[in-house]
């Protein structure tokens, strides 16, 4: 099998990394229950799904006249998808979904998206979408609507970007005028739009930002409408055909199959819409949708990663190449330290990243579940903080981790038979959409850092701390120098923190700086959370449920994360502190000379 979902460790980390019960009223779902949902997704993605990863990068999705046709067996693969209820796991009750934790959708979003990561982009759009109406649109629309985007029958887009307007939204141009029924004509082109048109849902479901005629420019007069494929017929099944049309799809590095729309709205009478929220209000609204499809992307990279990881391990475990003392030929490339140093940085790379995206996942949920307000808040607060390096460090361990799985290939990870270089070519995507990484980086510095004075931030350094503590005094040599590195990249990431948090830096300087600030924060912030993990594990327990193999495996993991990962933190601290002025020197002479 190409793809095998990694059920014990999606379980270990929910459960004792992100401690998805902790502050909640007891859920009904016991640890063996979790196990066998994880067990049941795990399974439809390798069997069902992770086949179609391949055949559907050679001949991808195609637009033929304003039709786009998804590859062969994605019909019946997403008609599996949502019919088993996938779709809707996550999703509120009341509209017909399971309204389980959003970790664990997020765990199932996860092996969808090894399995194939260009399918899994539809699924993410329709959730976030759900959130954003179920928050924002008002009672009809939410009726028409919501039961069959839980369900998954209709699917959803985000239509934010235009040519002009990517991520600097203020610019943005598309119109929407009120015509005195309560509905709207929108008019104006969207590109890049992830699944604007195909052949898997009945009606699709485009939320567009738009202008209305007295809005104030900028980011806010910004205002959010709902604009069915089909308007609703009798009985709220799809009836005539909107004035939307989708006029190409873009030829991708990667994703190939995932079809990214131009979209050209209101042609000949306008397009029919419906306002959702406040008008001039849209970005807020847009927002709510875009923070869980921020923490969806970084899942992608998890995702990605985990896919090449298993690729590469299989690779190195049958390719024989050069000899070591005492073999009688060649031996396996793993034997090769350097090849098992690649493997083991992309193992400690993707379960760090796992790690981060399911602890900010479980604090979504203690954010909306909490039994009292003052613990939403401050999970709120949490979550508001982890999101955009969720997105930006997962997504750029992904690329990281792909790109090392062509390297642990040699020649026949550049070439595509093996599949190694889709998987990079796939993972590329994710540090773009959702915010490039260097506007998470840059929200981060200047809006979630600074949020109650630092309180959030300094919360969980403390957390941490008390981690290191007491991964100090835990008695298992094999561990090496762990806590040290560990206890060093937090104590970088607080020195860092405080300098970016002081007064008397200028707005520049937090700008030249937001980048390396971000990966600092996720070096060390995971560092911490393995450390977490394998302070669970210790001692060592046969009947704890897991093997001598994976425990030793999870030792070794934390620890070359330790020494050789958790170590660039130092480096980092010193770029955050002292680099400003050499990124401002040359940004100056590069201006300079391209005026
Ligand atoms: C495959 C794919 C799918 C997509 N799906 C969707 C979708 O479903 N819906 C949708 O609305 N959009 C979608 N997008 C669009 C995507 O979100 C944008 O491409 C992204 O936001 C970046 O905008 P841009 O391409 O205009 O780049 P630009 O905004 O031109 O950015 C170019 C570079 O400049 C940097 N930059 C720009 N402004 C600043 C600044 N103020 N400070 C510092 N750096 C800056 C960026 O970080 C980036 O590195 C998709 C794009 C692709 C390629």
């Amino acid at each position: 099998m190409d793809y095998i979902a990694p059920v014990s460790d999606i379980a270990f980390v929910m459960e004792h990394i992100a401690e998805w019960r902790r502050g909640l009223e007891p859920a009904d779902l016991s640890v063996d229950d979790v196990t066998a949902i994880l067990s049941e997704a795990g399974g439809f993605a390798s069997e069902v799904i992770a086949p179609l990863n391949r055949p559907s990068d050679q001949t991808p999705t195609a637009w033929e006249n304003g039709v786009v046709r998804t590859p062969e067996g994605w019909r019946e693969a997403y008609l599996a998808w949502r019919t088993a209820g996938w779709n809707g796991i996550s999703l509120p009750a009341e509209h017909g979904g399971m309204a389980l934790p959003t970790i664990l959708g997020s765990a199932t979003m996860e092996m969808l998206s090894s399995a194939c990561m260009a399918l899994g982009t539809l699924p993410v759009l329709t959730q976030a979408a759900v959130d954003a109406l179920d928050a924002h649109a008002a009672p009809d629309l939410k009726k028409t609507y919501l039961p069959k985007l839980v369900s998954g029958e209709w699917t959803a887009t985000m239509n934010l970007t235009e040519a002009q307007a990517g991520s600097d939204l203020g610019a943005l141009r598309t119109r929407a005028e009120p015509v005195g029924d309560g509905s709207y004509r929108i008019r104006g082109q969207k590109v890049f739009i992830t699944f604007g048109e195909h052949d898997l849902a009945a009606n699709i479901i485009h939320l567009v930002l738009a202008r209305l005629p007295d809005a104030p420019a900028g980011t806010r007069g910004i205002s959010l409408f709902l604009v069915p494929k089909f308007l609703s017929g009798p009985d709220d099944t799809p009836g005539p055909r909107n004035d939307v049309r989708c006029v190409g799809i873009e030829h991708k590095v990667g994703i190939r199959a995932s079809p990214t729309c131009t979209m050209v709205f209101g042609e000949n009478e306008g397009a029919v819409g419906w306002l959702v929220g406040e008008p001039h209000h849209g970005l807020a609204c847009m927002f709510r949708m875009m923070n869980k499809a921020r923490l969806a992307t970084g899942l992608q990279g998890v995702a990605i990663a985990e896919r090449a990881y298993q690729q590469a391990l299989r690779h190195a475990r049958e390719r024989r190449q050069g000899r070591k003392a005492g073999s009688a030929g060649p031996v396996p490339i793993i034997e090769h330290i350097d090849v098992a140093r690649n493997l083991l940085t992309m193992r400690a790379l993707t379960d760090a990243a796992r790690a981060i995206a399911y602890f900010a996942a479980a604090e979504i949920d203690r954010a909306a579940d909490a039994p009292d307000s003052a613990a939403r808040a401050a999970a709120l607060a949490r979550a508001d903080l982890l999101t955009p390096v969720v997105k930006a460090f997962a997504s750029d361990i992904g690329v990281e981790v792909t790109s090392l799985g062509i390297q642990v290939h040699g020649g026949t990870g550049y070439v595509e038979e093996t599949g190694a270089a889709q998987h990079w070519r796939d993972s590329r995507i994710a540090p773009i959409y959702e915010g490039t990484n260097g506007i998470q980086a840059i929200d981060l510095v200047t809006r979630k850092l600074s949020c109650e004075g630092g309180a959030p931030l300094r919360d969980l350094l403390g957390e941490m701390q008390a981690i290191i503590q007491a991964l100090r005094r835990a008695s298992e040599p094999r561990l090496g120098a762990t806590a040290e590195r560990l206890g060093e990249a937090l104590f970088a990431l607080a020195g860092a923190s405080e300098f970016l948090l002081s007064p008397s830096r200028s707005p520049e300087e937090l700008l030249a700086v937001a980048t390396p600030y971000l990966r600092l924060f996720g070096v060390a912030l995971c560092g911490a959370l393995l450390g977490k993990g394998v302070l669970h594990a210790l001692p060592f327990a046969p009947e704890s449920g897991q093997s001598a193999e994976s425990y030793e495996l999870r030792l070794a993991i934390v620890r070359f994360y330790a020494e050789t990962v958790a170590v660039s933190a130092e480096g980092l601290g010193t770029m955050v502190r002292e680099s400003a002025g050499a990124v401002q020197f040359g940004h100056s002479v590069l201006n300079a000379a391209a005026s």
